[in-house]
């Protein structure tokens, strides 16, 4: 019994060592984008506001867009030019896929990752907790 009592008190004392778990999560916000039509084209004004809260380079964002969205286009001031009409339920269903693919942990889900090249491959490298994932390279 005695030692019973003993392994009991370990495991209280155990417990009371680990570290508190923190309760505030802070939530991810899905960026919007924000474009309006310009004639045949689709102008979006916040594409590199959206690349750099998101830690990717832009141009990587622009051309997953373009290739989502089969269509061709250009930056110009800032303004990034989509031939074509695109409203903003799908470019923000693209977007969502971008950040799904290429910036949140495929095993967190949180989006502090960073994206590595090495020997060619690029891997999504999750700086939360250490997850580590190949994504396809987008030419
Ligand atoms: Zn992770």
């Amino acid at each position: 019994m005695a030692w019973k009592h003993k392994y009991e008190d370990l495991l209280t004392n155990a417990y009371k060592n680990l570290p508190k778990i923190s309760k505030t999560t802070t939530r991810f916000e899905i960026p919007v984008v924000s474009g309006r039509f310009e004639g045949n084209r689709t102008l979006v004004s916040n594409l590199n506001q959206i690349s750099k809260k998101l830690d990717r380079e832009v141009k990587h964002l622009t051309k997953f867009l373009l290739k989502a969205l089969a269509t061709t286009g250009e930056l110009k001031n800032n303004n990034f030019y989509f031939v074509g009409k695109f409203n903003s339920k799908r470019l923000n269903e693209k977007l969502g896929q971008y950040i799904k693919e290429f910036v949140t942990c495929t095993q967190c889900k949180k989006p502090d990752t960073s994206l590595k090249k090495s020997k060619g491959i690029t891997f999504k490298q999750c700086q939360a907790c250490g997850a580590r994932s190949s994504v396809r390279s987008i030419k």
